[in-house]
């Protein structure tokens, strides 16, 4: 199943609308996706998993939400100007083009992967960032970047931040946002896309902090993508080798997950030093050092970075959550998908499209619609309608039977074990709240 997961995955997404190609109709815009109904709810759900554990369930944790256009001189102080680049290699005969570390023998010396002729280019560093112009004149003073990463919109505002929320260290600021990267080999559906969301911390601290909130920060960020339903026998730390770290970063370490074309990251953490401040320091001329009224000493704070991909974590959940079963009509297509992050929690299905069914059936839906994202389906055979929204995920399906009419309890389905209870309908808000929480 593993090899034939991500044709599965790429047509239930296309089909029951999680995932579209971007802009299809022209015949899509290149490693760029459109989240459909379903998806957005999903991705967004997982955003708000990220949010709550990051901010509301902590005192030491702010967001802000930066803009995406920043001044140019940003990204010359972060060094993504002159560094943030891939090693390109073209085929002079077929035309295809690979990332250097990508080639089999990684060093561009043997054939072409696609043609087999020995025609490959030298390699030549392609800058990731994707360029524009501010104003009506496309000239080098204009030139803009979309931001690659989020982060540095939390690096300008460490101060702004830190005054108007009077802070002490450690703290952190959060920000989830869209982030920009002309990849050379984008692929494999929304793992590695041009256009995808990031949700970063950065956690500022005492220099002789920062090795110790390394490691705190890899527990509790592991155990955040367990807690949305991310086996633990899937996911891994892969520590940074000494010969791949950025020169400035004192540890980094990435948090993998085990795709069905590998184990690939799926978040990044870094301790960054005090690198980030001392470079906008630096280039704005600003001194972003912090007084320490504690310990009456100024100093350049350390930063701690957790930094993962909401689309790519998004994939991880899909992968993790898609189970195949036998049944009487063959196959159960089931995504046990944490609740928390399923794009519905509740389906209500009246047994038949009899007015009557239909009418109670309405009224249970606007009961539970306030309280729980509820979807309401009457269309086709009972079995076909349960599949359809094992399919999705969706945690429960609260059926409406004749039996209802008379007794106004209706039968709740569970997605898993699919176990059958009956339940007074006005029971069902403070029964599923006890289930989904508040
Ligand atoms: P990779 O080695 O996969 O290119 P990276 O090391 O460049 O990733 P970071 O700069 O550490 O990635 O970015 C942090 C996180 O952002 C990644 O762990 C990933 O979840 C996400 N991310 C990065 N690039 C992409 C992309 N092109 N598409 C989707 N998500 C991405």
């Amino acid at each position: 199943m593993t090899d034939q997961l991500i044709d599965k995955l790429t047509s239930l997404a296309k089909r029951r609308g999680f995932v579209f190609p971007s802009s299809e109709i022209y015949g899509g815009a290149g490693a760029t996706w459109d989240f459909g109904p379903l998806g957005v709810e999903l991705k967004n759900n997982l955003k708000r998993s990220w949010w709550r554990a990051m901010t509301q369930l902590r005192d030491d944790i702010v967001g802000i939400d930066a803009a995406i256009l920043m001044h140019p001189r940003v990204w010359e102080a972060s060094g993504h100007v002159e560094n943030f680049t891939d090693p390109l290699v073209e085929c002079a005969s077929c035309k295809h083009r690979y990332r250097l570390d990508e080639l089999p023998d990684g060093d561009g010396s043997g054939p072409c992967p696609h043609c087999g002729l020995r025609k490959l280019g030298e390699p030549r560093r392609f800058n990731l960032m994707f360029k524009t112009f501010v104003g009506p004149v496309e000239d080098t003073a204009s030139v803009a970047w979309l931001r690659p990463e989020t982060a540095q919109g939390i690096f300008v505002n460490f101060e702004n931040v830190q005054q108007a929320t009077r802070r002490r260290l450690p703290f952190g600021i959060a920000q989830i946002g869209k982030a920009f990267r002309n990849e050379i080999t984008p692929g494999n559906f929304i793992f590695r896309s041009r256009e995808f969301e990031q949700m970063e911390l950065q956690y500022f601290c005492r220099p002789d902090a920062a090795a110790g909130l390394f490691t705190e920060w890899k527990r509790i960020r592991m155990a955040w993508h367990e807690s949305i339903g991310v086996p633990a026998s899937h996911l891994r730390f892969r520590d940074h080798r000494d010969d791949e770290r950025a020169h400035y970063a004192a540890a980094a370490t990435d948090i993998e997950f085990q795709f069905p074309f590998g184990w690939k990251e799926l978040e990044g953490i870094h301790n960054r030093g005090d690198y980030d401040l001392r470079r906008h320091a630096e280039c704005s001329g600003k001194d972003l050092t912090y007084f320490d009224d504690v310990r009456n000493e100024r100093y350049l704070p350390n930063v701690v970075e957790t930094s993962v991909g909401a689309d790519r974590s998004a994939f991880a959940v899909l992968c993790a959550a898609y189970d195949e079963e036998p049944d009487k009509e063959g196959t159960r297509v089931v995504l046990r998908l944490h609740s928390d992050l399923a794009p519905h929690k509740v389906a209500v299905l009246p047994l038949s499209k009899k007015p009557e069914l239909s009418a109670l059936s309405r009224e249970v839906h606007a009961a539970l619609r306030p309280h729980f994202m509820t979807t309401y389906d009457e269309t086709q055979a009972i079995g076909r309608r349960y599949r359809r929204q094992d399919e999705v995920g969706t945690p429960l399906c609260v059926t409406v039977d004749f039996e209802s009419l008379v007794d106004r309890q209706v039968t709740v389905r569970e997605r898993d074990s699919m176990a059958q209870v009956r339940l007074a309908i006005e029971d069902l808000v403070p029964a599923l709240r006890e289930k989904f929480g508040p």
